[in-house]
């Protein structure tokens, strides 16, 4: 099965749903940064809550969320689109933690419980959006409930989950998020509250290899009455190439440029995101040099 997210309603309208199946996706992330169990968790959430607030964007728009705990791990940034595209990293990939008392993957301690939670979405023309809360959990799914409450008054129920093999990749990673839309009534928020209370934790249901619109089905209930509106697949995938570095020397300008070419003759460049690297020679170096004087004249 290849990832996919689910957009959803329930209870006629009054509830609006996403669900997204990410084990290839987190698995990416692993493989590329070579996290350990609890920075998998941690990273797996937090990429399976951004790519379903990506899913809440349109056309172009964009979302960037860095999570900076005071944890051992450091901080960790997404970014997503409306298109089911992730990419994410960590600062420090190989932290281990023992399990919390529960016997799960402590990712609070890994994450830390106090920081901040910020969100800039890129609307297009300009339109900057921009939003920071405190961490309040460290366990990401409560932290991400808490920003919909705060930074967007969309009363909100979040489960994520990562489960990791004993080897290190992803076995299973998936989560949702279940919004109030404004006029839920009373009786709907009871129904639900009561239902949520009974479901299993969703690191179980994708363990039980739940697809999203199961999930949705077990977390609204029947009441609920699931209405699945589109599928999209997800995908962990960076948009970083030789001609973008190349754009970003160029911004170094001339002088800068020169220096480096004396001191370094060729530079390496590394993307964050997915550790891809991109070399410029000494002549291709001087090329983009030539480029800025040939731009100035
Ligand atoms: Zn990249």
């Amino acid at each position: 099965m290849k990832d996919y997210l689910v957009r959803a309603v329930g209870y006629n309208g009054q509830i609006r749903a996403f669900a997204a199946r990410t084990t290839e996706t987190v698995g990416e992330a692993q493989r590329r940064h070579s996290t350990w169990p609890v920075v998998s968790a941690a990273l797996g959430r937090s990429m399976t809550a951004s790519v379903m607030m990506g899913a809440m964007l349109k056309g172009e728009d964009k979302i960037t969320v860095k999570v900076e705990g005071n944890g051992p791990i450091g901080a960790m940034v997404l970014d997503a689109d409306a298109k089911g595209n992730v990419r994410g990293f960590v600062t420090h990939g190989q932290v281990h933690f023992d399990l919390n008392e529960q016997g799960k993957l402590d990712v609070r301690a890994g994450v830390g419980t106090e920081g901040f939670l910020s969100v800039v979405k890129d609307l297009g023309m300009k339109e900057m959006f921009s939003s920071q809360v405190p961490i309040v959990s460290g366990e990401i799914a409560e932290d991400f409930t808490y920003y919909f409450a705060t930074s967007e008054q969309l009363p909100s129920s979040v489960g994520l989950g990562v489960l990791v093999n004993p080897d290190n990749t992803i076995l299973a990673a998936g989560g949702f998020i279940i919004q109030l839309m404004p006029g839920c009534e009373e009786e709907t928020i009871a129904a639900l509250e009561k239902h949520l209370a009974t479901i299993e934790p969703v690191s179980k249901m994708i363990e039980k290899g739940l697809t999203p619109e199961e999930i949705l089905e077990a977390v609204l209930g029947e009441a609920g009455n699931v209405q699945v509106l589109s599928h999209m697949p997800v995908q962990f995938e960076c948009n970083c190439s030789k001609e973008r570095y190349s754009r970003a020397i160029i911004g170094l300008g001339v002088q800068e440029l020169e220096e480096m070419i004396k001191e370094e003759g060729n530079i390496e460049t590394q993307c964050h995101f997915c550790l891809e690297t991109y070399d410029f020679s000494e002549a291709e170096l001087q090329a983009l040099v030539n480029e800025i004087k040939t731009q100035l004249n």
